[in-house]
């Protein structure tokens, strides 16, 4: 009779524990957040600590960040990490941010704007984002580093960030769904990426220093909107992969540049600003380019 009785409580019990999907199912979003692609922002007072508009600047990105983590938990997200992607890696208003996520902060970190990403996480959104070196109407435009790099090619495709940092989402087998900025890095994003990722246009450049801006208002709850919608489509979307060996080609914006890199065994030269490297693994790959375009900050 009492084996009886308890297997009558425990099993109804155990079997509302196994089909709770609050028990059941975590869903862990990687937010990356860069700065030119903004909303609001389109000169480098801005996205500059020192420039006169920097610190209003910091609030809007901590806004659009904040939309996308509202979008993530909409959709169920239990776990969010923030990685500070701009710059010195300490734009972020950590006081401001929404306390559902955890904040990576400051750098140098070994895997810059991906650092904390890895196999547990269900999606990755690239927040605030800008187009690459040399695109017409890109907002701020450019490649990791301004001052040291005109282009960037991998396996022939020549890379905004968002294609070299998906790349290492994609070696997690972790997809990017959603990506925010200008008119610009949205498109590139589609031909680069999954044609499927979710994108929010927050603003349409007018050449490199001026856009039309949604209101911060309009813009944050088109980015929340979005990122549900990415989040419930993540399953369709692919992760971003190409085959190995992965070939780097950097060119410089000047050859001193290239001479500095001379210094790495492995690096070849290839013309007078562009050197290149191969490898069989991605992220060794990934960090010996960010190790290149650090030897051509001068
Ligand atoms: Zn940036």
């Amino acid at each position: 009779m009492r084996a009886k009785t308890l297997r009558s409580v425990f099993v109804p019990v155990l079997l509302l524990f196994l089909s709770s999907p609050s028990q059941a199912q975590k869903l862990k979003v990687f937010i990356s957040v860069d700065m030119e692609g903004i909303t609001g922002v389109v000169h480098g007072d801005q996205t500059g600590a020192g420039g006169h508009d920097y610190n209003m600047a910091r609030k809007w990105m901590t806004a659009d960040a904040n939309a996308a983590i509202l979008g993530a938990l909409d959709a169920g997200a239990t776990e969010i990490i923030v990685n500070d992607s701009h710059g010195d890696q300490r734009n972020l208003l950590l006081s401001e941010l929404h306390p559902a996520a955890t904040l990576i902060a400051g750098s140098p970190k070994p895997m810059g704007m991906m650092q904390g990403i890895d196999g547990t996480f269900d999606a990755v959104m690239f927040v605030g984002y800008h187009a690459k070196a040399g695109t017409v109407d890109g907002v701020l435009d450019h490649t990791i580093s301004g001052a040291a790099v005109y282009s960037i090619r991998i396996n022939g495709i020549e890379m905004p960030e968002l294609g070299i940092n998906a790349l290492v989402a994609g070696q997690h087998n972790v997809p990017v769904v959603l990506i925010t900025g200008d008119k610009a890095v949205c498109e590139q994003a589609k031909e680069i990426l999954d044609d499927k990722i979710v994108t929010a246009q927050v603003k349409e450049g007018i050449g490199r220093y001026a856009a039309k801006n949604l209101s911060s208002e309009r813009a944050q709850q088109l980015i929340r909107q979005q990122a549900k919608a990415a989040m419930e489509k993540r399953k369709e979307i692919k992760p971003y992969k190409l085959n190995p060996p992965y070939r780097f080609e950097l060119a410089y914006v000047r050859s001193s540049q290239a001479d500095n890199a001379m210094f790495v065994p492995g690096i070849k030269r290839l013309n007078a600003r562009t050197i290149g490297f191969q490898t069989e693994d991605y992220i060794t790959g990934y960090r010996l380019l960010r190790g290149a375009i650090s030897l051509g900050r001068e």
